[in-house]
């Protein structure tokens, strides 16, 4: 999953990128509203993690051009804890969810698993196709109740199909979710990870569709 960290404050920035790194995550962060309405503009992204106050362009103002653009992307701007007004304009702006400032990042983890998981339609918090589960919560995998390691870009890949099963996602599109802007992209690198999986998984959990991309078909 790509994530849009935005966060004017160097080391408050700094913190929640290690814990989100930590987490999985691929995450590209910049520092102010120009930046974030470029960022938003040229990349696709899973998620924005939004602090409101911004130097260059406000937060708000950023929010409400994506949604102007019609950008479905979910949403949860970050406002002080006294900022009730702030949060009503946030959400009245298009913001999906919001989360207080300063941080409790357990509580901001599981803010944005939901959003992650209400955005792709889901319900329920546990992947689970065919005999292999992924909770994103406790980063568990299993094949047939037995647990598997997965590098954590083996479960980008993953985590991505197994979201929708039946539907084909290109090699660009997976790059999308495991890499961000500092990461140099090798131009096998999916290959790999689809590789590395399919030893754990077994050969028929992830399919080739020729010329278009990899599926973990429905049936
Ligand atoms: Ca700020």
């Amino acid at each position: 999953m790509r994530l849009l960290l935005v966060e004017d404050d160097a080391m408050i920035g700094e913190a929640v990128l290690q814990v989100l790194r930590a987490e999985h995550y691929a995450v590209d962060w910049v520092r102010d509203g120009v930046m974030a309405d470029a960022a938003l503009r040229s990349e696709q992204y899973d998620l924005v993690l939004l602090d409101l106050g911004l130097p260059q362009r406000d937060g708000l103002d950023v929010l409400r051009a994506l949604r102007q653009r019609r950008a479905t992307v979910p949403v949860l701007v970050a406002t002080a804890r006294d900022g009730v007004a702030e949060r009503i304009a946030g959400l009245d702006a298009g913001a999906d969810d919001y989360v207080l400032k300063p941080y409790d990042i357990d509580e901001l983890l599981a803010r944005i698993r939901a959003l992650l998981r209400r955005s792709a339609g889901r319900g329920e918090p546990v992947f689970a196709h065919k005999g292999v589960s992924l909770n994103p919560a406790t980063r568990e995998a299993t094949v047939h109740g037995l647990p598997i390691l997965l590098s954590a870009r083996e479960w980008a890949v993953l985590e991505a199909l197994i979201a929708r099963p039946g539907a084909v996602l290109s090699r660009a599109q997976l790059e999308e979710k495991l890499f961000s802007w500092k990461d140099d992209v090798s131009s096998n690198a999916v290959e790999v990870y689809v590789h590395g999986l399919r030893k754990k998984l077994g050969n028929d959990f992830i399919q080739n569709v020729r010329g278009l991309g990899y599926v973990v078909p429905r049936e």
